[in-house]
């Protein structure tokens, strides 16, 4: 371990369990020095969470639900009164109906159309306009999607979209905060085994299929979206703002697979 992060604090927000991107990803930050708070959505998490947090030296562990925007400024409030100013924050949130998540996207419900696209996209939005006040010029957020925006993916349907709607919000959100020495990035992550991937119909599939036709040939880990994170919440990424990052062993450079693949 380093100490590529010592002195910076930051926020996580998106842990469910050990096998949450967003843990991941605090393991990676805490490893090299950083100071962590966590929210976690309703208590049933929050008592995963805790221990997690825990493990890394934090005990700033707060309840927010992103559809109630009163936890939101609870939450940030109680990272201000302990932290004043933070260095980073990571947005490791998304839902949409699983029932959506399989069939067409062209019978997506305005209702979940809405709730998916608040709590995916518009959430960064809206926590990014609370973290900014709290941050110094060189801070950084980061946020999490998946090729699924830009490319047809079956059963991603509506998360597609809102992925979509995330990565634009991401640039946009770049171009603003950009005035004031804040960065803001993506970074896109292979298909993991995590509780929200386990929504989308034939997960298993999506999973197989891209280890298949990866460059790399094999599934994208927590720790490899860990250390991707990791470099776009240092220093190290200062000239680096409004990207998204493919952390999926090249998935999404690949035109056609190989002919060994087609061969059953
Ligand atoms: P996960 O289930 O571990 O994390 C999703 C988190 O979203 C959970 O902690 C959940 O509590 C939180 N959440 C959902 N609704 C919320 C709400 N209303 N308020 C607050 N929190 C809420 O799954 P994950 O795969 O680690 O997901 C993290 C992020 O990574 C998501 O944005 C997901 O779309 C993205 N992503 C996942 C994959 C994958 O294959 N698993 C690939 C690319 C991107």
């Amino acid at each position: 371990t380093g100490g590529l992060m010592r002195g910076k604090r930051g926020l996580v927000m998106g842990v469910a369990n050990d096998h949450s991107i967003a843990w991941g990803i605090a393991r990676a930050l805490a490893a090299e020095g950083a100071e962590l708070a966590f929210t976690y959505q309703g208590e049933a998490l929050g008592r995963r969470v805790k221990p997690l947090a825990q493990s890394l030296g934090s005990d700033l562990v707060v309840a927010c639900d992103v559809e109630k925007l009163e936890t939101v400024d609870a939450a940030l409030e109680a990272v201000q009164a302990r932290f004043g100013t933070i260095d980073f924050v990571v947005h490791g949130i998304a839902y949409s109906d699983k029932n959506e998540l399989k069939g067409r996207y062209a019978d997506t419900t305005r209702e979940n159309f809405v709730r998916t696209m608040v709590i995916s996209a518009f959430s960064f939005t809206e926590i990014a306009r609370r973290v900014a006040p709290l941050m110094t010029p060189g801070g950084a957020m980061l946020t999490l999607t998946f090729g699924g925006a830009t490319r047809v993916t079956p059963n991603y349907n509506v998360m597609g979209v809102a992925k979509a709607a995330l990565e634009a919000s991401v640039r946009y959100l770049a171009a603003d905060y950009g005035a004031i020495g804040l960065r803001v990035n993506a970074i896109s992550a292979g298909p993991v085994r995590t509780l929200a991937g386990a929504g989308i119909t034939d997960a298993r599939f999506m999973y197989n299929y891209h280890r298949a036709h990866a460059p790399l040939r094999r599934p994208v880990t927590i720790e490899d979206v860990g250390g991707s994170a990791l470099y776009l919440l240092s220093h190290l990424s200062n000239g680096v703002t409004g990207e998204i990052h493919f952390v999926d062993g090249g998935y999404n450079t690949v035109g056609m697979p190989r002919s060994e693949n087609l061969k059953s």
